[in-house]
């Protein structure tokens, strides 16, 4: 029997409208992860019998036990859950939700995912009365409500002992974390049969279409494969739908009649062919939350990514912010495209145009973030050692001219392969 909740018991507002609130450090009352102490946060499958549905539980103090202001605790929580139609690969779609469903709490700001957490309670909403269990219960009842057709029980755990906090940390959350990478490392195109589309920002970009794959996640870099497949799983008419990878037209620039005719529907007739792992023959369309835009820098032979963290100029003349003006809007725009940060480790990655050895200039920070990924994948298809460092970035040079004598000394492969454009 599934028990339908609505109105969630606690002393302060839950809405989603309290969202972009944030708590500065004069306003905070209790604090955990950041830099001061561990927080991490876990959703897991278990079998129905060992679920008590509804259960809150706190491991350790309270906010109420503090001595200074603020008042700075580890954190965990494990959110458990069961169902009939539940399956393991859903846990780190409902775990990304915790982030919204804790902003959803007045007084409360969530940052980061997993072992990255980091939570700020108000002062005036502690004095109001919100204690940690009232977490554990909007989570409880946003996980029933929103994902009723996959969990039928659950219970919530916090954690503030320390050295529970770091035991589980080690034996919990690592393991299943580290699980769930290996599978989605796993996962390559050529294994799965279908695709999926998203059209969840076709509301800001009414012609933009995602096409999901295993390796070229949702250019959001918030929706992966499995993430688009239990979408589907969870909302069946939902933003998520299944493509056949059925027809192929050409692998290596990633044509499929079916692909091509998928999107061609869901973007009302807008866009009706695309190359999933081209930029220059019908590039897959941007909407705006492009995780980062890659450019054609022509002179170089090679392209330009630039990450939405980076405010500087880039060595195409352009900052983010002016290349995303000509990317965005859900419209194909030859030699430029918008993706995900982890499509850069990827063999697919324009390989119509030569792959990853296109790449020259990218800021340092994103350089730093897609390295060893992007060193492997270098190291298989070129035999190159350290392709990563071939690369420059904004603390070696910007502008057109030093970039290419730093590619040179490099002898980055960029410069010998066919003319770009
Ligand atoms: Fe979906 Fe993300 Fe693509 Fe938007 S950017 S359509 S949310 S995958
Ligand atoms: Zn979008």
């Amino acid at each position: 029997i599934k028990i339908k909740v609505t109105k969630i018991d606690i002393p302060v507002g839950v809405a989603s409208a309290f969202e972009g609130e944030r708590i500065r450090k004069n306003d905070m009352y209790a604090e955990f992860g950041g830099s001061k102490t561990k927080a991490w946060e876990l959703v897991r499958m278990k079998d129905m019998a060992s679920i008590e549905d509804g259960k809150i539980e706190l491991v350790g103090p309270d906010i109420d036990t503090a001595d200074k202001v603020p008042y700075n605790l580890p954190f965990a929580v494990v959110v458990d859950v069961a169902g009939k139609s539940m399956e393991e690969d859903f846990e780190p779609v409902l775990e990304r939700r915790l982030h919204y469903f804790m902003n959803y709490i007045e007084g409360v700001m969530h940052i980061g995912q997993r072992n990255i957490a980091w939570i700020r309670v108000g002062k005036e909403s502690f004095e109001r009365g919100l204690r940690l269990k009232d977490i554990g219960k909007v989570i409880y009842a946003k996980m029933k409500a929103e994902f009723d057709t996959v969990v039928d029980k659950c219970q919530v755990t916090i954690y503030t002992d320390k050295a529970q906090v770091e035991q589980l940390e080690q034996e919990l959350a690592f393991p299943k974390y580290r699980a769930r990478d290996e599978r989605l490392a796993t996962l390559i195109d050529e294994n799965v049969d279908t695709f999926y589309s998203c059209t969840l920002c076709q509301s800001f970009a009414p012609a933009h279409v995602c096409i999901v794959t295993p390796e070229r996640l949702g250019l959001c870099g918030a929706v992966s494969w499995l993430d688009a497949k239990a979408t589907k799983e969870l909302d069946p008419t939902g933003a998520c739908q299944p493509v056949p990878k059925d027809g192929v037209e050409d692998e290596e620039k990633g044509i499929w009649t079916e692909v091509s005719k998928a999107v061609d529907v869901a973007s009302q007739g807008a866009v009706s062919r695309v190359s999933l792992y081209s930029i220059m023959e019908d590039p897959m369309t941007s909407c705006g939350c492009f995780e980062c835009i890659c450019g054609i820098m022509p002179e170089a032979n090679g392209v330009v990514i630039v990450n939405r963290e980076f405010g500087d100029i880039t060595p195409v003349g352009m900052t983010f912010g002016d290349l995303a003006s000509m990317t965005g809007g859900g419209v194909q725009t030859p030699g430029f495209m918008g993706h995900g940060r982890h499509f850069i480790g990827s063999k697919k990655f324009m390989s119509a145009e030569g792959g990853l050895a296109r790449i020259v200039w990218m800021p340092k920070e994103l350089k730093d973030d897609v390295r060893d990924r992007l060193d492997a994948a270098a190291k298989e298809m070129y035999g190159i050692d350290g392709f990563t460092d071939m690369i420059c970035d904004e603390t070696i040079a910007s502008e057109s001219e030093t970039v290419l004598e730093f590619l040179e000394s490099k002898g980055h492969p960029a410069l010998t392969l066919d003319p770009i454009m």
